[in-house]
Protein backbone atom coordinates (compact mmCIF):
# COMPACT_ATOMS: atom_id res chain seq x y z
CA UNK A 1 0.00 0.00 0.00
CA UNK A 2 3.24 2.64 0.43
CA UNK A 3 3.48 3.45 -2.92
CA UNK A 4 0.35 4.59 -3.15
CA UNK A 5 -0.15 6.18 -0.16
CA UNK A 6 3.17 8.58 -1.07
CA UNK A 7 4.40 8.53 -4.85
CA UNK A 8 1.69 7.13 -6.96
CA UNK A 9 -1.13 9.54 -5.24
CA UNK A 10 -2.96 9.44 -8.35
CA UNK A 11 -6.99 9.73 -8.20
CA UNK A 12 -8.07 6.40 -10.12
CA UNK A 13 -11.31 8.35 -11.57
CA UNK A 14 -8.64 10.92 -13.49
CA UNK A 15 -8.64 10.57 -17.43
CA UNK A 16 -6.90 13.30 -18.31
CA UNK A 17 -2.94 12.26 -17.33
CA UNK A 18 -0.67 9.59 -16.46
CA UNK A 19 -1.15 9.73 -12.64
CA UNK A 20 -4.34 8.87 -13.18
CA UNK A 21 -3.86 5.74 -15.24
CA UNK A 22 -1.44 4.06 -13.35
CA UNK A 23 -3.96 4.17 -10.21
CA UNK A 24 -6.69 3.24 -12.24
CA UNK A 25 -4.37 0.09 -13.59
CA UNK A 26 -3.58 -0.64 -9.81
CA UNK A 27 -7.09 -0.48 -9.07
CA UNK A 28 -8.32 -2.67 -12.03
CA UNK A 29 -5.45 -5.02 -11.04
CA UNK A 30 -6.93 -5.37 -7.31
CA UNK A 31 -10.35 -5.93 -9.06
CA UNK A 32 -9.08 -8.55 -11.08
CA UNK A 33 -7.02 -10.46 -8.30
CA UNK A 34 -10.28 -9.67 -5.61
CA UNK A 35 -12.66 -11.29 -8.40
CA UNK A 36 -10.44 -14.31 -9.19
CA UNK A 37 -10.23 -14.75 -5.54
CA UNK A 38 -13.51 -14.88 -4.65
CA UNK A 39 -14.78 -16.93 -8.10
CA UNK A 40 -16.49 -14.61 -9.59
CA UNK A 41 -16.69 -14.78 -13.06
CA UNK A 42 -15.83 -11.13 -14.49
CA UNK A 43 -13.97 -8.57 -12.54
CA UNK A 44 -17.00 -5.96 -13.69
CA UNK A 45 -18.84 -7.90 -10.54
CA UNK A 46 -16.57 -6.20 -7.95
CA UNK A 47 -17.84 -3.35 -6.97
CA UNK A 48 -15.76 -1.02 -4.06
CA UNK A 49 -17.12 -0.07 -1.02
CA UNK A 50 -15.74 1.32 2.27
CA UNK A 51 -16.81 -2.09 4.02
CA UNK A 52 -19.09 -4.62 4.19
CA UNK A 53 -21.69 -2.62 6.35
CA UNK A 54 -21.86 -0.44 3.33
CA UNK A 55 -22.23 -3.97 0.79
CA UNK A 56 -25.20 -5.27 2.84
CA UNK A 57 -27.08 -1.59 2.57
CA UNK A 58 -26.18 -1.53 -1.20
CA UNK A 59 -27.42 -4.66 -1.64
CA UNK A 60 -30.47 -4.21 0.33
CA UNK A 61 -31.43 -1.41 0.21
CA UNK A 62 -30.67 -0.50 -3.47
CA UNK A 63 -32.32 -4.23 -4.60
CA UNK A 64 -35.46 -2.92 -3.06
CA UNK A 65 -34.94 0.35 -4.61
CA UNK A 66 -34.73 -1.06 -7.76
CA UNK A 67 -37.75 -3.11 -7.41
CA UNK A 68 -40.35 -0.34 -5.24
CA UNK A 69 -43.60 -0.95 -7.06
CA UNK A 70 -43.52 -4.12 -8.08
CA UNK A 71 -42.30 -6.02 -5.35
CA UNK A 72 -42.25 -5.37 -1.55
CA UNK A 73 -41.16 -8.04 0.82
CA UNK A 74 -38.00 -8.89 2.25
CA UNK A 75 -36.67 -11.97 4.09
CA UNK A 76 -33.29 -12.24 6.31
CA UNK A 77 -32.66 -14.03 9.50
CA UNK A 78 -32.93 -13.33 12.60
CA UNK A 79 -29.07 -14.06 13.68
CA UNK A 80 -27.62 -11.95 10.70
CA UNK A 81 -25.83 -8.78 11.78
CA UNK A 82 -26.92 -5.24 12.41
CA UNK A 83 -25.55 -4.23 9.06
CA UNK A 84 -28.43 -6.68 7.57
CA UNK A 85 -30.98 -6.47 10.16
CA UNK A 86 -30.99 -2.59 10.47
CA UNK A 87 -31.45 -1.99 6.58
CA UNK A 88 -33.84 -4.36 6.24
CA UNK A 89 -35.93 -2.58 9.87
CA UNK A 90 -35.49 0.71 7.88
CA UNK A 91 -37.36 -0.93 4.69
CA UNK A 92 -39.66 -1.90 7.03
CA UNK A 93 -40.55 1.27 8.41
CA UNK A 94 -40.86 2.29 5.12
CA UNK A 95 -43.54 0.13 4.17
CA UNK A 96 -41.64 -3.05 3.15
CA UNK A 97 -42.86 -6.62 4.71
CA UNK A 98 -40.03 -8.31 6.32
CA UNK A 99 -39.85 -11.68 7.39
CA UNK A 100 -37.05 -12.81 9.86
CA UNK A 101 -36.82 -16.38 9.56
CA UNK A 102 -36.01 -18.19 12.63
CA UNK A 103 -32.79 -20.51 13.87
CA UNK A 104 -32.65 -24.09 15.22
CA UNK A 105 -31.04 -24.32 18.65
CA UNK A 106 -27.81 -25.05 16.76
CA UNK A 107 -28.32 -21.75 14.74
CA UNK A 108 -28.86 -22.87 11.27
CA UNK A 109 -31.66 -21.97 8.97
CA UNK A 110 -33.75 -24.16 7.05
CA UNK A 111 -34.00 -23.87 3.59
CA UNK A 112 -37.38 -25.03 3.68
CA UNK A 113 -38.07 -22.24 6.22
CA UNK A 114 -36.95 -20.23 3.47
CA UNK A 115 -38.68 -21.35 0.46
CA UNK A 116 -42.33 -21.00 2.95
CA UNK A 117 -41.03 -17.25 3.01
CA UNK A 118 -41.38 -16.35 -0.44
CA UNK A 119 -43.99 -14.53 -1.28
CA UNK A 120 -44.45 -13.38 -5.52
CA UNK A 121 -43.97 -9.67 -3.73
CA UNK A 122 -40.57 -11.07 -2.28
CA UNK A 123 -37.52 -8.42 -3.74
CA UNK A 124 -34.83 -10.48 -1.71
CA UNK A 125 -33.52 -12.93 0.75
CA UNK A 126 -30.31 -12.09 2.73
CA UNK A 127 -28.81 -14.82 4.36
CA UNK A 128 -25.38 -14.71 6.02
CA UNK A 129 -22.75 -17.10 4.99
CA UNK A 130 -20.92 -17.57 8.65
CA UNK A 131 -22.12 -15.99 11.60
CA UNK A 132 -19.79 -13.30 13.31
CA UNK A 133 -20.43 -14.26 16.98
CA UNK A 134 -21.16 -17.96 16.81
CA UNK A 135 -19.25 -19.15 13.78
CA UNK A 136 -22.37 -21.03 12.38
CA UNK A 137 -21.73 -21.78 8.31
CA UNK A 138 -25.34 -21.65 6.27
CA UNK A 139 -26.01 -23.98 3.95
CA UNK A 140 -26.00 -21.20 1.63
CA UNK A 141 -26.24 -23.04 -1.91
CA UNK A 142 -29.15 -25.32 -0.76
CA UNK A 143 -30.61 -21.53 -0.02
CA UNK A 144 -29.57 -19.88 -3.50
CA UNK A 145 -31.21 -22.45 -5.03
CA UNK A 146 -34.71 -22.26 -3.59
CA UNK A 147 -34.42 -18.59 -4.39
CA UNK A 148 -33.33 -18.92 -7.61
CA UNK A 149 -36.26 -21.42 -8.64
CA UNK A 150 -38.83 -18.56 -7.26
CA UNK A 151 -36.99 -15.87 -9.46
CA UNK A 152 -35.97 -13.96 -6.08
CA UNK A 153 -32.74 -12.35 -5.35
CA UNK A 154 -30.28 -13.81 -2.95
CA UNK A 155 -27.64 -11.75 -0.80
CA UNK A 156 -25.10 -13.21 1.30
CA UNK A 157 -23.34 -11.76 4.08
CA UNK A 158 -19.78 -13.27 3.47
CA UNK A 159 -17.77 -11.05 5.38
CA UNK A 160 -16.70 -14.17 7.88
CA UNK A 161 -16.80 -16.37 5.04
CA UNK A 162 -14.00 -15.00 2.80
CA UNK A 163 -10.74 -15.76 2.91
CA UNK A 164 -11.77 -18.00 5.55
CA UNK A 165 -13.60 -21.03 4.31
CA UNK A 166 -13.94 -22.35 0.93
CA UNK A 167 -16.17 -20.11 -0.89
CA UNK A 168 -16.81 -19.32 -5.05
CA UNK A 169 -19.54 -17.13 -5.56
CA UNK A 170 -20.31 -18.18 -8.97
CA UNK A 171 -21.29 -21.82 -8.28
CA UNK A 172 -22.37 -20.91 -5.09
CA UNK A 173 -25.31 -19.51 -6.72
CA UNK A 174 -25.64 -16.21 -4.57
CA UNK A 175 -26.53 -12.55 -7.11
CA UNK A 176 -25.04 -10.78 -4.60
CA UNK A 177 -21.79 -11.18 -1.45
CA UNK A 178 -20.58 -8.71 0.73
CA UNK A 179 -17.33 -8.61 2.14
CA UNK A 180 -14.68 -6.74 3.64
CA UNK A 181 -10.86 -5.94 3.92
CA UNK A 182 -10.24 -5.81 7.46
CA UNK A 183 -11.51 -9.17 8.41
CA UNK A 184 -8.75 -11.09 6.54
CA UNK A 185 -6.25 -8.62 7.66
CA UNK A 186 -6.57 -6.42 5.47
CA UNK A 187 -6.61 -2.38 6.09
CA UNK A 188 -10.10 -1.21 7.62
CA UNK A 189 -12.06 1.07 5.72
CA UNK A 190 -12.38 -0.62 1.88
CA UNK A 191 -15.18 -3.63 1.08
CA UNK A 192 -16.76 -5.12 -1.78
CA UNK A 193 -20.17 -5.88 -2.81
CA UNK A 194 -20.17 -8.51 -5.58
CA UNK A 195 -22.79 -8.41 -8.29
CA UNK A 196 -23.23 -11.48 -10.56
CA UNK A 197 -23.70 -10.47 -14.20
CA UNK A 198 -25.77 -12.04 -16.77
CA UNK A 199 -29.20 -13.33 -16.63
CA UNK A 200 -31.41 -12.64 -15.44
CA UNK A 201 -29.64 -9.52 -14.57
CA UNK A 202 -29.22 -7.94 -11.00
CA UNK A 203 -30.36 -4.60 -10.76
CA UNK A 204 -29.65 -1.73 -8.41
CA UNK A 205 -30.00 1.26 -7.47
CA UNK A 206 -27.08 3.23 -6.15
CA UNK A 207 -27.48 4.40 -2.65
CA UNK A 208 -24.50 7.17 -2.97
CA UNK A 209 -24.97 9.69 -5.35
CA UNK A 210 -22.37 11.63 -7.20
CA UNK A 211 -19.52 11.11 -9.78
CA UNK A 212 -20.89 7.98 -11.28
CA UNK A 213 -18.00 5.52 -10.14
CA UNK A 214 -18.05 1.79 -9.88
CA UNK A 215 -20.23 1.83 -13.12
CA UNK A 216 -22.73 4.42 -11.27
CA UNK A 217 -23.40 2.03 -8.56
CA UNK A 218 -21.22 3.95 -6.14
CA UNK A 219 -19.89 7.21 -6.74
CA UNK A 220 -16.99 8.81 -4.40
CA UNK A 221 -13.09 8.36 -5.08
CA UNK A 222 -11.54 4.93 -4.51
CA UNK A 223 -8.95 4.32 -1.86
CA UNK A 224 -6.71 3.37 -3.73
CA UNK A 225 -3.82 2.32 -1.62
CA UNK A 226 -6.69 0.14 0.38
CA UNK A 227 -7.94 -1.62 -2.65
CA UNK A 228 -4.52 -2.99 -3.29
CA UNK A 229 -3.63 -3.88 0.18
CA UNK A 230 -7.05 -5.40 0.13
CA UNK A 231 -6.13 -7.40 -2.97
CA UNK A 232 -2.90 -8.85 -1.51
CA UNK A 233 -4.54 -9.56 1.92
CA UNK A 234 -6.99 -11.84 0.02
CA UNK A 235 -3.93 -13.40 -1.65
CA UNK A 236 -2.05 -14.28 1.60
CA UNK A 237 -5.28 -15.35 3.29
CA UNK A 238 -6.25 -18.04 0.53
CA UNK A 239 -2.80 -18.94 0.09
CA UNK A 240 -2.58 -20.49 3.27
CA UNK A 241 -6.40 -20.74 3.88
CA UNK A 242 -6.39 -24.92 4.25
CA UNK A 243 -3.40 -25.33 6.96
CA UNK A 244 -4.41 -22.18 8.93
CA UNK A 245 -8.17 -23.59 8.95
CA UNK A 246 -6.56 -26.78 10.58
CA UNK A 247 -4.52 -24.80 13.06
CA UNK A 248 -7.22 -22.70 13.87
CA UNK A 249 -9.68 -25.63 14.66
CA UNK A 250 -6.95 -27.61 16.77
CA UNK A 251 -6.23 -24.37 18.67
CA UNK A 252 -10.09 -23.60 18.82
CA UNK A 253 -10.34 -27.55 20.37
CA UNK A 254 -7.57 -27.31 22.50
CA UNK A 255 -9.14 -24.46 24.23
CA UNK A 256 -12.63 -25.77 24.62
CA UNK A 257 -11.21 -28.83 25.94
CA UNK A 258 -9.43 -27.23 28.54
CA UNK A 259 -11.81 -24.99 29.70
CA UNK A 260 -14.31 -28.45 29.67
CA UNK A 261 -11.32 -29.65 32.17
CA UNK A 262 -10.68 -26.88 34.44
CA UNK A 263 -14.49 -26.03 35.12
CA UNK A 264 -17.88 -27.43 35.50
CA UNK A 265 -20.69 -25.86 33.51
CA UNK A 266 -19.20 -24.90 30.01
CA UNK A 267 -21.07 -24.69 27.32
CA UNK A 268 -20.86 -24.19 23.82
CA UNK A 269 -23.18 -22.20 21.48
CA UNK A 270 -23.76 -22.85 17.82
CA UNK A 271 -23.25 -26.19 15.97
CA UNK A 272 -20.02 -27.66 16.37
CA UNK A 273 -19.19 -29.06 13.38
CA UNK A 274 -20.83 -26.61 10.70
CA UNK A 275 -18.87 -23.46 12.27
CA UNK A 276 -15.59 -21.26 11.35
CA UNK A 277 -12.34 -22.92 12.46
CA UNK A 278 -11.66 -19.58 14.63
CA UNK A 279 -14.66 -19.38 16.44
CA UNK A 280 -15.54 -20.40 19.54
CA UNK A 281 -18.70 -19.01 21.69
CA UNK A 282 -19.09 -20.33 25.06
CA UNK A 283 -20.76 -20.16 28.45
CA UNK A 284 -20.28 -20.63 31.62
CA UNK A 285 -23.02 -21.71 33.59
CA UNK A 286 -24.03 -18.67 36.44
CA UNK A 287 -21.35 -16.14 35.45
CA UNK A 288 -21.61 -12.97 34.16
CA UNK A 289 -19.80 -12.33 30.86
CA UNK A 290 -19.27 -8.60 31.65
CA UNK A 291 -18.27 -9.47 34.85
CA UNK A 292 -15.62 -11.89 33.70
CA UNK A 293 -14.42 -9.45 30.77
CA UNK A 294 -14.16 -6.90 32.57
CA UNK A 295 -11.55 -8.97 34.88
CA UNK A 296 -9.15 -9.64 31.92
CA UNK A 297 -8.98 -7.18 30.05
CA UNK A 298 -5.53 -8.08 28.75
CA UNK A 299 -8.12 -10.92 26.61
CA UNK A 300 -9.71 -9.16 23.57
CA UNK A 301 -12.59 -11.37 24.34
CA UNK A 302 -16.14 -10.22 23.67
CA UNK A 303 -19.90 -10.89 24.67
CA UNK A 304 -21.32 -9.97 21.40
CA UNK A 305 -20.53 -8.21 18.17
CA UNK A 306 -17.58 -5.72 18.14
CA UNK A 307 -19.70 -3.84 15.88
CA UNK A 308 -22.56 -3.58 17.85
CA UNK A 309 -20.24 -2.02 21.24
CA UNK A 310 -22.21 1.03 21.08
CA UNK A 311 -25.18 -0.35 21.82
CA UNK A 312 -24.91 -2.91 24.74
CA UNK A 313 -27.42 -5.44 25.60
CA UNK A 314 -27.63 -9.29 25.40
CA UNK A 315 -26.71 -10.67 21.96
CA UNK A 316 -29.65 -11.29 19.55
CA UNK A 317 -27.40 -14.16 17.82
CA UNK A 318 -27.93 -15.82 21.08
CA UNK A 319 -31.61 -15.20 21.41
CA UNK A 320 -32.55 -16.33 17.98
CA UNK A 321 -30.96 -19.90 19.17
CA UNK A 322 -33.27 -19.66 22.27
CA UNK A 323 -30.89 -19.79 25.22
CA UNK A 324 -32.55 -18.81 27.96
CA UNK A 325 -31.26 -15.31 29.81
CA UNK A 326 -29.18 -16.38 32.04
CA UNK A 327 -27.22 -18.85 29.56
CA UNK A 328 -27.11 -15.43 27.13
CA UNK A 329 -25.63 -13.22 29.65
CA UNK A 330 -22.99 -16.30 30.68
CA UNK A 331 -21.67 -16.70 26.84
CA UNK A 332 -18.41 -14.85 25.53
CA UNK A 333 -17.18 -14.98 22.11
CA UNK A 334 -13.65 -16.28 21.65
CA UNK A 335 -11.93 -15.33 18.36
CA UNK A 336 -8.98 -17.56 17.15
CA UNK A 337 -6.63 -15.80 14.34
CA UNK A 338 -3.14 -16.02 12.77
CA UNK A 339 -1.22 -14.17 15.27
CA UNK A 340 -2.43 -16.98 18.05
CA UNK A 341 -0.03 -19.39 19.02
CA UNK A 342 -0.73 -22.88 21.82
CA UNK A 343 0.99 -20.88 24.48
CA UNK A 344 -1.08 -17.91 24.06
CA UNK A 345 -4.13 -20.80 23.77
CA UNK A 346 -3.21 -22.31 26.99
CA UNK A 347 -2.52 -19.26 28.79
CA UNK A 348 -5.77 -17.79 28.13
CA UNK A 349 -7.70 -20.72 29.04
CA UNK A 350 -5.88 -20.90 32.77
CA UNK A 351 -6.77 -17.06 32.55
CA UNK A 352 -10.63 -17.96 32.03
CA UNK A 353 -10.72 -21.07 34.57
CA UNK A 354 -8.82 -18.67 37.28
CA UNK A 355 -11.80 -15.85 36.91
CA UNK A 356 -14.60 -18.10 36.63
CA UNK A 357 -13.20 -19.80 39.65
CA UNK A 358 -13.32 -16.98 41.36
CA UNK A 359 -16.24 -15.21 40.24
CA UNK A 360 -18.23 -18.18 41.30
CA UNK A 361 -16.53 -18.61 44.76
CA UNK A 362 -17.60 -14.79 45.21
CA UNK A 363 -20.93 -15.27 44.45
CA UNK A 364 -21.12 -18.24 46.29
CA UNK A 365 -19.72 -16.50 49.37
CA UNK A 366 -22.55 -14.06 48.56
CA UNK A 367 -25.21 -16.24 48.45
CA UNK A 368 -24.28 -17.49 51.96
CA UNK A 369 -24.21 -14.41 53.81
CA UNK A 370 -27.33 -12.93 52.48
CA UNK A 371 -29.80 -12.98 55.13
CA UNK A 372 -32.76 -14.92 55.18
CA UNK A 373 -35.94 -13.24 53.65
C1 LIG B 1 -17.55 -7.24 10.40
C2 LIG B 1 -18.81 -7.67 9.76
C3 LIG B 1 -19.60 -6.76 9.05
C4 LIG B 1 -19.25 -5.30 8.92
O1 LIG B 1 -18.11 -5.10 8.15
P1 LIG B 1 -17.39 -3.67 8.13
O2 LIG B 1 -16.40 -3.81 7.02
O3 LIG B 1 -16.76 -3.53 9.48
O4 LIG B 1 -18.41 -2.65 7.87
C5 LIG B 1 -20.75 -7.23 8.46
N1 LIG B 1 -21.12 -8.51 8.58
C6 LIG B 1 -20.40 -9.41 9.26
C7 LIG B 1 -20.87 -10.83 9.33
C8 LIG B 1 -19.23 -9.03 9.88
O5 LIG B 1 -18.53 -9.93 10.57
Amino acid sequence: MLPYFTREFGNAASRTHVFGWRAEAAVELARERLAHGIGARDAREVVFTSGATESNNLALLGAAAAQRGRRDHLVCVATEHASVLEPCRALARGGFALTELPVDRAGLVDPADVARAITDRTVLVSVMWANNEIGVIQPIEAIARVCRERGVLVHCDAAQAVGKLPLDAAASGVDLLSFTAHKLYGPKGVGALYVRSGRPRVRLEPILHGGGHEAGLRAGTLPVPLIVGFATALELALAEREPEALRLAALRDRLLARLRAGLSGVFLNGDAERRLPGNLNVGFAGVDADALLAGMPELALSSGSACSSAKPGPSHVLKALGLPDDAVRASIRIGLGRTNTIEEVDAAAERIIGEVNALRAAKGAESRTEPAA
